[in-house]
Formats: C-alpha cells, structure tokens, sequence
C-alpha cells in the first residue's frame, strides 16, 4: 500500500512538473519550410497578455500624466534634436530617448494629405559575382548611395524620422520644405557597415525594419543589437519587419499576435524603445494585418505600394518609393519630384 502511494506521489509530480498532456497549443512557425521554431506556450500566452494589459493600461492613462511627463506629440523636431545630442554624447540609450519615443502620438480629428517620398532600401552592398536578379537588384552600393546622399542634400531635401512624418499628419507638426524618409528593409549588416557611416557624417536621419528572430539568432548578414543600439544613439530608428520574414497575410489572429507582440517585446527588450512602425514583410498584408497591428499600438505600417502620398485615412498603407542598384542620383531626383 505504501508503495503504491509513493509510486501515485511520483506520476502526480511528474505530470505537475512536465505538464499535463495537451496543455494549450504551441504557436509555431515554419521560416521559408525551415526547421519549425516552437514556442513555449504558456510563456507566449502569458507575454502577450501582459503586454496587452500594459498596453490597455498605457491607453487609458489621463492625458494630463503624459503631457506632464512628454509632450503629446512625440517627437517633435526640437525633442528630436535634444534627444539624438544627449544620445550620441553618452552613446547610451537614455531614458529621455525611451520617453520621447514612448510619448503618445494621437490623430486630432484633422484630415491631413501630405507629400513624403519614403525610400526603400534593402542592401547596402556591391553584390557578390554570383548574386542573382533580386539580390542584384536589391543592392546599392555604398559609392552610389554617397552620390544618392550628397544630391538629395544638394537638392535642399531634408531627412525626417517616420515620427515626424506621423507628427505632422496626425497633429500638424510643421515638416522642413523637402522632406524625405530613408528606409531600410530587412537589417542587413552592411546597414551598419556602410550605411551607417555615411548616414552619421552628414547628420542625416534613417529607419531600419529588423527580423528579430535573426538577429536573436545572430545570423552574420544580419544587425547585431550591439549595432542597432550604436544607430539608435545616433538618431537611426528601429523597428519592425516582423519575427522571421514570414508573410502576414491570410494568417490567423493568434500568429499575428505573435508576430506583432513578439517582435515589439523583443526590440523593446533590446533598445528600450518600442518600436510604433512595421514594414510588412515581402510587401504582404491584408485588413487582419492591419488589425491587429493597429491593436498592439503599432502607429503605422509601410507598404511596397509605389507613391509618395500619405493621408490620415489609412497610416497603415503608408506608400514607398523603391531605390535599385541602377537608380543613379539624376533618377532619385526624378523620383523624389514625382507627385504620386
Ligand atoms: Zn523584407
């Protein structure tokens, strides 16, 4: 008898400690039919739920705390430049960047249409003898993005972050005369390698959209966090392109949640600052996209749609203009003047 008590102690703790069969289901992912990354379930439940009770909680938080606390438009070019000095001097991520990024952006009621071409990059590179079509195609090479950089200055354009952008649409923030948004896709390593240096010279402002889980992983063509943290400091954004590159289109509620939360909760882990913009992988989005981003707080979200027009109506449809490796700076000036 005692020892089929001993043995009933033992199963019993062996189910409480190992987890009872069935126990939720396990999101998971299959990266370009990879191997199958699998996620704890009860840690992912959990995470996301928090997130989305410190979210709703940020939310409701009387305006009067946050005006007091940052400003309500976030932020603004005169935050922005105070922010990036105290940054680069201390070449930490401070808590002011933190604020100033965190700072509640909201939409006045204001219909606003607005101009901004926002280029799109993918490499920062020439691309190696055996490179294909896309990888070709996708490739600028650091002596032509000089030449792209110097004549967008020359021209009198100037680089404004994603949040500037958002400031002036939603709450008016005045823009410079000719403003321009660079982006970057995917967070390559040559970002930081080539990009970076020539971007920080001229003073110049950039977004970069990370996969997280790649860099988590420490691919080598990928960022590292160490560098992501060194371009934040300096005024370069980061923010999301999703866990793994995977389309977010056609897929369930719960992926979604996955991809959104659990990219953010990442970057926001790594530099402090949560990231309010997604750049859709490969392009691909749908209205449950949209949805869910919009609901994990995410500000906005850039698209592969050609045009430089962005209204109030749809900040989650936000156009891009597609830099090659052949668009040489007489074609970017071209393209920047284009009214589409
Ligand atoms: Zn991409």
């Amino acid at each position: 008898m005692k020892r089929y008590l001993l043995c009933l102690a033992l199963a019993l703790s062996a189910l409480f400690l190992l987890g009872f069969p069935g126990d939720g289901p396990l999101l998971t992912a299959e990266p370009g039919g990879r191997a199958v990354a699998v996620v704890p379930p009860e840690s992912a439940a959990e995470r996301i739920q928090r997130l989305l009770a410190e979210q709703r909680a940020a939310d409701s938080r009387p305006t009067e705390t946050a005006t007091s606390a940052v400003p309500a438009v976030a932020p603004s070019e005169a935050q922005t430049v105070a922010v990036t000095e105290t940054a680069v001097t201390e070449t930490v991520v401070t808590e002011a960047v933190a604020d100033a990024f965190r700072a509640e952006l909201v939409w006045d009621g204001q219909p606003r249409t607005t101009r901004v071409p926002v280029l799109m990059y993918h490499y920062l590179s020439v691309p190696p003898a055996d490179a294909n079509i896309y990888r070709k195609d996708l490739s600028v090479s650091p002596d032509l993005f000089a030449r792209q950089l110097e004549r967008i200055q020359a021209e009198g354009y100037t680089t404004i972050s994603l949040y500037d952008l958002l400031a002036h649409l939603w709450q008016g923030a005045p823009l410079p005369a000719k403003p321009v948004v660079l982006t970057f896709d995917d967070g390559y390593r040559d970002n930081y390698t080539n990009a970076f240096p020539l971007l920080r010279e001229r003073g110049m402002r950039a977004t970069i959209f990370v996969v997280t889980d790649f860099m988590d992983e420490e691919r080598p063509d990928y960022l590292t966090w160490a560098m992501a943290r060194e371009m934040l400091a300096a005024g370069i954004s980061i923010e999301s392109h999703g866990r793994n590159h995977i389309s977010l289109k056609n897929r369930d509620r719960d992926y979604l949640v996955w991809q959104a939360l659990g990219s953010l909760e990442t970057i926001e882990f790594e530099l402090g600052v949560r990231p309010r913009f997604v750049s859709y992988p490969a392009g691909e989005f749908d209205d449950g996209t949209i949805e869910v981003f919009q609901s994990a707080n995410y500000w906005a979200g850039l698209t592969t749609i050609q045009g430089a027009t962005h209204s109030t109506d749809n900040p989650f449809r936000l156009h891009r203009v597609r830099i090659r490796g052949s668009t040489e700076p007489d074609e970017l000036v071209r393209l920047l003047a284009l009214d589409w």
